[in-house]
């Protein structure tokens, strides 16, 4: 999840508002919240996370907490070669429950994740979370106009479970499975009028995830597997710094292109973004050699584009 708030921070800054408010909804509060010492600071793959809990955080094991926090910087850093920013403040919110609730990233008065934690997570619950991993891809890619939402949760949807699959942290069967059952969800409408123009949730998420399917597959393809997906998102983040930076969508195409050699993003974007351009993916998962069955994730490796499947998830 994203949330931009055009500017107003300092006006609360200046007005003195107590820090210590038991409600984080207004991410004014987060971003006070961050101004305190951090708890502790975990240092990952070039970056620095400040960890804050927030009001104590009481009810939470730090320790397991940390551990969480490394892996899911563990699985960006492999992704993105380094992390994706040098500094981010992660306030960490205790609550009811036993798993890992939501997340939110921000970017306009530097990068900041709000996560909200159950007090009853296990460490099989923290194991299996997405959640974080989701965020820390939102701090990569800089922000963008709201009509692009799509690239940007369509981003984060994509590459995380391939970051946990690339840092072992997952099967490479979970991340097709992600796949099969997601994706159809991201396939246009009757009324739909291409990804910058239809904001459900479906096109914006798993519409976004498509495309970057479709555009991983093509910078394979062009440049005779020498680049991918990865290239470009990461010559995206070395030159804008991450999610505090605003980018318009011809320089995210054309840093992501110049970098893989290829047209891949401009010839998908100007295929996917102002018409429906249905992705036809039962085609497309037979292509890759892959189908789910009795629950089952099966792959195909004599299937023509099984060899991309399988770079994909290889680290
Ligand atoms: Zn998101």
């Amino acid at each position: 999840m994203l949330l931009r708030l055009a500017g107003a921070i300092l006006g609360l800054f200046m007005s003195g508002l107590p820090a210590a408010a038991a409600d984080f909804d207004d991410p004014r509060r987060v971003y006070l919240a961050l101004d305190e010492a951090a708890d502790a600071v975990v240092e990952c793959g070039g970056g620095r996370i400040r960890v804050v809990f927030a009001d104590g955080a009481r009810g939470l094991d730090r320790d397991r907490v940390l551990a969480w926090v490394r892996r899911a910087a563990t699985a960006v850093t492999t992704y993105f070669g380094r992390f994706p920013v040098d500094d981010v403040g992660l306030l960490v919110i205790a609550d009811g429950g036993d798993r890992v609730k939501t997340g939110t990233t921000f970017g306009f008065h530097g990068s900041a994740i709000r996560v909200i934690v159950g007090r009853d997570a296990s460490d099989d619950a923290f194991a299996r979370d997405w959640v974080l991993t989701h965020e820390m891809v939102h701090l990569a890619l800089p922000q963008m106009d709201e009509r692009f939402l799509w690239l940007l949760e369509g981003s984060a949807v994509y590459v995380e479970p391939v970051a946990r699959a690339m840092a072992g942290q997952i099967p490479a069967e979970a991340v097709w499975r992600d796949a099969l059952s997601g994706m159809p969800k991201g396939e246009p409408e009757a009324d739909d009028r291409g990804l910058d123009f239809t904001p459900t949730w479906g096109r914006t998420y798993w519409g976004g995830a498509i495309f970057c399917l479709l555009a991983d597959i093509a910078i394979r393809q062009q440049s005779e597997g020498r680049h991918s997906l990865r290239d470009a998102f990461t010559a995206i983040n070395r030159a804008s710094g991450g999610n505090t930076a605003y980018w318009s969508m011809e320089e995210i195409i054309a840093t992501g292109d110049r970098a893989t050699g290829t047209d891949a993003l401009a010839e998908l974007y100007a295929k996917m973004s102002a018409v429906p351009s249905p992705a036809d993916l039962p085609a497309l998962f037979a292509a890759l050699g892959v189908r789910a069955e009795g629950g089952a994730i099966l792959f195909d490796d004599s299937a023509p584009l099984a060899p991309i499947r399988r770079a994909i998830t290889a680290n």
